[in-house]
C-alpha cells in the first residue's frame, strides 16, 4: 500500500473529487479528508512505546495471532485529521441554525468563562460538602430560579438531557400513582404532534400510548382529550408551545379535566424558551415539566456539549422526586439530601436519575445565562424569539405554504410545508438547496401532522439582516422549486459528499471500514 507525504493514496482520489477536480482534491481553503484508516499505517504512531517485555502468555489459544490493524498516525497527522473533519462541520458559531424544536441559539462566553473557574471546574463529585458549597450555592441557586420561573413546587435537577427529564417526570408520575393504590393506570394520552420522545418515554416506562388528535388549527382537540379520559389513563404528555409552533391555549382546562378524572399533567417543556418570564406553567396545572438548559438557557449541544433537563414539579408530585437534592438552611450553608441523610423527610423518593447531582458545568452556565439576563431580560428571550419567528412566517408565507397561517401568530417557531411544490419536488430539495446557500437545514418532515413538513426555528439571538439573509436564501431556493430547476434535486453541488442516499444510510449502515486492498485480494 503507498502513502504519500500528505497522507494521500492516490488510488482514493478520483471518486472523492469534485467535478472541477484539483490534484489534492481539495477546494481552495476546503480540504479533502479521507478515513482515518485510509490515511493511517500500522507502522506510524505519535508515541514511542518501549517493546513489552517477554513474559510467558497466559492467554492460550486466546492469543492474538494477527496483527490489530488499527491505524496509526504522528502527532501533526493526528491534529490535522480530526481539525479538517471540524471544518467540516457546521456550527452555530459558524452562523443561523434553523433546526426547529432544537433552540441552536448562540451560547455566550461569558457562560464559558464561569463553568471553566476552577472552583467550578475542577471539583469533585465524591468532594466533602464542605470543599464546595459554591458549587452546590450554584445547584441550589439555579433551582430556585426554575422553580420561581415555572410557578411549580420543586424541581429535579439531575436528569442530563430533556429526554432524561421526561422519564424522570413519568417515574414521578407512577410514584404517585402507585402511592394511591391507581397503579393499574396504564395509559399515557399523547398529541400526534407530540416530540419522538414523548411516547417512548412513557412505553420505556411501561405505558401503552394513544394518539390524541390535533384540530384543523394544530392544536390538541380538546374535546378528544376529555372523551378518552377515564379510570385507565395513568396521564398526558403535552406539548407547549407545541411543535407547530403554537401555543395549546387550553392548556388549562386540559389539566382541570386531567386532574378531574383522576390523572396527572406532563408538560414537555422544550419549547420553554418562547414563553420564558410571561407564562408560568404551573398556573396551567402542569404537574412535571422538563427543561432543557442547552436549549432555552443557552448551554451548548449539537454537538458542544452534554445536555441537562431539570424536572419542575408540581406539590403533588415534589415528594416523589429523585435524590440527591440540595438543601439550603437559615444560616446559608447547603447540604445534600441523599439516601443516607433522607431519615423520614423524603421517603417517597422514587430513586436515583445518575449517580451524582447532574451536569455541574452546565449547571454554571444556566445560572449565569439567567443572572446576566435577570427576569425582565429573560422575558425579552421570549418576546425576541416569538418576533423572530414570525417575521420569517409573514415573510414566507407567499413563497412557501404555511399550513397554520391562520391559526394567529406562531411562537418561536414557523412551520411550512411542500403544499404547492411542483411534482418531483419535496422538502429534501429545499433543505438541500439550503446546504448549498450556506446553512444548516431546518427540520424536516417533523411534526408529522404537515406534510412534508419545514420546522424553522430563529431564535431570538439572530439579528434582523441574518434574518433577511437567511429569508432571502430560502425564497430563493423555493422559487427554484417552483420554477422546476432540477438542478437542485442533486443538490448540495458545493457540500463535500453532495446528496447522500440517507434511508440507505440509515437502513443499512456501513459501520466497518474493510481495507479495499484485501478486499480485492479476497475476490
Ligand atoms: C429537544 C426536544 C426533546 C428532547 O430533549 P433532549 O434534550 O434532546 O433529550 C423533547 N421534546 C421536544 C419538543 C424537543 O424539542
Amino acid at each position: 500500500m503507498s502513502i504519500n507525504q500528505s497522507g494521500w493514496r492516490p488510488e482514493m482520489t478520483p471518486e472523492r473529487r469534485s467535478d472541477n477536480a484539483t490534484f489534492t482534491g481539495n477546494r481552495a481553503l476546503m480540504l479533502e479528508e479521507p478515513l482515518i484508516f485510509e490515511i493511517g499505517a500500522t507502522d506510524t504512531t505519535g508515541v514511542e512505546v518501549a517493546e513489552p517485555m517477554k513474559v510467558a502468555s497466559k492467554l492460550g489459544n486466546l492469543a492474538r495471532s494477527a496483527p490489530i490493524g488499527l491505524p496509526g498516525l504522528s502527532e501533526p497527522e493526528t491534529v490535522r485529521h480530526y481539525t479538517r473533519l471540524s471544518r467540516q462541520n457546521y456550527a452555530i458559531d459558524l452562523g443561523l441554525f434553523p433546526l426547529g424544536s432544537c433552540t441552536m441559539k448562540h451560547n455566550p462566553r461569558l457562560n464559558e468563562k464561569m463553568a471553566r473557574l476552577p472552583g467550578f471546574a475542577d471539583i469533585h463529585p465524591l468532594q466533602p460538602v464542605d470543599t464546595v458549597q459554591g458549587a452546590l450555592g450554584v445547584i441550589n441557586e439555579l433551582a430556585v430560579w426554575l422553580i420561581k420561573l415555572t410557578g411549580m413546587h420543586g424541581v429535579a435537577m439531575t436528569p442530563k438531557a430533556g429526554a432524561h427529564g421526561e422519564l424522570c417526570g413519568i417515574l414521578c408520575i407512577k410514584a404517585a400513582l402507585e402511592a394511591k393504590g391507581e397503579g393499574h393506570r396504564k395509559v399515557i394520552l399523547v398529541p400526534e404532534s407530540a416530540h419522538g420522545t414523548n411516547p417512548a418515554t412513557a412505553a420505556f416506562a411501561g405505558y401503552s400510548v394513544e394518539d390524541i388528535p390535533a384540530t384543523a388549527e394544530g392544536r390538541v382537540d380538546l374535546a378528544a382529550l376529555k372523551a378518552r379520559l377515564g379510570p385507565d389513563v395513568a396521564g398526558v404528555m403535552i406539548t407547549n408551545p407545541n411543535t407547530c409552533g403554537l401555543f395549546e391555549r387550553d392548556m388549562k382546562a386540559i389539566s382541570d379535566a386531567v386532574h378531574a378524572a383522576g390523572g396527572y399533567v406532563y408538560c414537555d417543556g422544550a419549547n420553554f424558551n418562547a414563553i420564558v418570564g410571561r407564562v408560568r406553567p404551573g398556573d396551567l396545572g402542569v404537574d412535571a415539566m422538563h427543561i432543557n438548559l442547552h436549549k432555552t438557557f443557552s448551554t451548548p449541544h449539537g454537538g458542544g456539549g452534554p445536555g441537562s433537563g431539570p424536572v419542575v414539579l408540581s406539590e403533588a408530585l415534589s415528594p416523589y422526586g429523585p435524590l440527591p437534592f440540595t438543601e439550603r438552611h437559615g444560616d446559608g450553608h447547603i447540604t445534600l439530601v441523599e439516601e443516607e441523610t433522607v431519615g423520614d423527610r423524603h421517603p417517597d423518593s422514587f430513586g436515583r436519575m445518575c449517580a451524582f447531582h447532574g451536569q455541574m458545568g452546565m449547571f454554571t452556565r444556566a445560572l449565569t445565562y439567567i443572572l446576566s439576563h435577570g427576569a425582565d431580560g429573560l422575558r425579552q428571550v421570549a418576546e425576541d424569539s416569538v418576533l423572530n419567528a414570525n417575521y420569517i412566517l409573514r415573510s414566507l408565507e407567499n413563497t412557501l405554504n404555511a399550513p397554520f397561517a391562520d391559526s394567529g401568530p406562531c411562537m418561536h417557531e414557523a412551520i411550512f410545508s411542500d403544499d404547492g411544490l411542483p411534482d418531483g419536488f419535496s422538502t429534501i430539495d429545499i433543505a438541500k438547496g439550503l446546504i448549498d446557500e450556506g446553512y444548516h437545514p431546518m427540520t424536516m418532515y417533523f411534526p408529522l401532522v404537515v406534510h412534508g413538513a419545514m420546522l424553522v426555528e430563529p431564535t431570538e439571538t439572530e439579528s434582523k439582516a441574518a434574518l433577511d439573509q437567511f429569508i432571502g436564501a430560502l425564497r430563493s431556493v423555493a422559487e427554484r422549486a417552483k420554477a422546476g430547476d432540477e438542478a437542485l434535486k442533486s443538490a448540495p453541488h458545493f457540500a463535500p459528499r453532495r446528496r447522500l442516499d440517507e434511508t440507505l444510510a440509515a437502513r443499512k449502515p456501513v459501520l466497518v471500514w474493510k481495507d479495499p486492498a484485501l478486499a480485492e485480494a479476497a475476490e
